[in-house]
């Protein structure tokens, strides 16, 4: 199928295009750059041994898609350009709404002029808010507590709309948790901008001696060692997430909203260890104060996807440790 991928360059985007093509897709890929750098593609084409089209562009010129998606016969969107820091959407939220719901609005017009009726989008687990139960299954309320998960819901909320008024669209929605991990070849990964706010981009920046030490938010949450626990899923994991949805838009009308996670929690000092013994070295760490807006603890339900795309994701900890320091590894040559 002729895919276009939004955003196509970031760290999620960039996997799916390589599980898609190897697929046999036909990945076109937009992307204004704005948090990647135009060496991915160079990556991606080297992994797939193809040449795939490149527009440098903003999901928020419509004119612009019209060409993209006409030009390339599309089928099918995979809706990645967004922005995700949590804390950058609280000091400049209308950034915010205007690149994740206007981005999506600009994007949904442009498809209804050429005619495309499919979609997937990267939505995320920070829709749910503070848990009222765990795992987090689909039915959970939807109570974002930051604004980016905000803009996350409002965008679901505009799909669930669209469907609503022409049955003929397939859109589904994905709930991302906590993505880490690279690609096994090392040549693709998540390239933080500046001081890394997440926890796996901080632990490398420690492994390579680039951030003295980690600081471990709170260990004395009630959890099983005191650490704060998420459910870690390895990017290609997620990615193969994507093509999984890529066969259910194409068979299914309507609008669904996925968990994509293991359904397994690890704490900060898991990830710590098993970091540790893919990069043979210690990571110096400090004890701090709790992060302000941390949950103890957050994981997800995972029978939906498994349920209806038939995905379940495969990779350990172990192994998303091994890929994410294979990564930072090349990227520090
Ligand atoms: P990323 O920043 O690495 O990739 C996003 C890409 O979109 C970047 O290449 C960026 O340049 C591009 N982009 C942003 N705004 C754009 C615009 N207006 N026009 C064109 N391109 C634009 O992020 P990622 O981790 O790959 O995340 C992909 C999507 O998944 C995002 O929508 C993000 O909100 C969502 N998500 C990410 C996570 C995570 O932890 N990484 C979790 C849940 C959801
Ligand atoms: N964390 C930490 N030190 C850091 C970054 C994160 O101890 O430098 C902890 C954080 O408190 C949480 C877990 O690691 O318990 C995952 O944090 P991350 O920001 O990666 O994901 P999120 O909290 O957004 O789910």
């Amino acid at each position: 199928m002729n895919i276009l991928l939004t955003g196509g360059l970031g760290f999620i985007g960039s996997h799916t295009a390589v599980v898609l093509s190897q697929q046999g897709h036909q990945v076109t890929i937009l992307d204004n750059l704005c948090n990647s750098q135009i060496g991915v593609l160079a990556n991606l084409e080297k992994i797939t041994n193809q040449k795939l089209p490149f527009y440098e562009a903003d999901v928020r010129d419509t004119q612009m898609l019209c060409k993209v998606l006409s030009e390339n016969q599309i089928e099918v969107v995979i809706h990645f350009a967004g922005l995700k820091s949590v804390s950058e959407s609280a000091q400049d939220p209308l950034k915010y709404y205007d690149n994740n719901v206007g981005g999506t609005i600009g994007l949904i017009e442009a498809m209804q002029v050429q005619k495309i009726n499919k979609l997937i989008f990267s939505s995320s687990a920070t829709v749910y808010g503070i848990p009222h139960y765990l795992p987090c299954d689909e039915d959970h309320p939807l109570a974002p507590i930051n604004t980016y998960g905000k803009t996350k819901l409002q965008a679901e909320e505009i799909m669930r709309d669209l469907v609503v008024s022409d049955p003929a669209w397939s859109i589904v929605a994905l709930r991302y948790f906590n993505p880490i991990g690279a690609h096994e070849s090392g040549l693709l990964g998540e390239v933080p901008n500046g001081v890394p706010n997440n926890l796996m981009p901080y632990v490398c920046q420690v492994a390579i001696g680039k951030l003295p030490h980690l600081n471990v938010f709170g260990d004395d949450y009630e959890t099983k060692d005191g650490t704060g626990e998420r459910d870690y899923i390895h990017v290609m994991d997620l990615a193969e997430g994507h093509l999984a949805a890529l066969n259910y838009v194409n068979h299914c009308p309507g609008f669904e909203v996925i968990n994509l996670g293991t359904g397994i929690p690890c704490s900060v000092y898991e990830v710590i260890a098993a970091f540790e013994k893919s990069a043979r070295r210690t990571i110096a760490k400090k004890v701090q104060p709790r992060r302000s807006g941390d949950l103890p603890i957050y994981f997800a339900k995972a029978d939906k996807a498994k349920q209806l795309l038939g995905w379940s994701a495969k990779r350990d900890l172990q192994t998303m440790c091994d890929s994410s320091w294979k990564f930072q590894e090349n990227l520090s040559k």
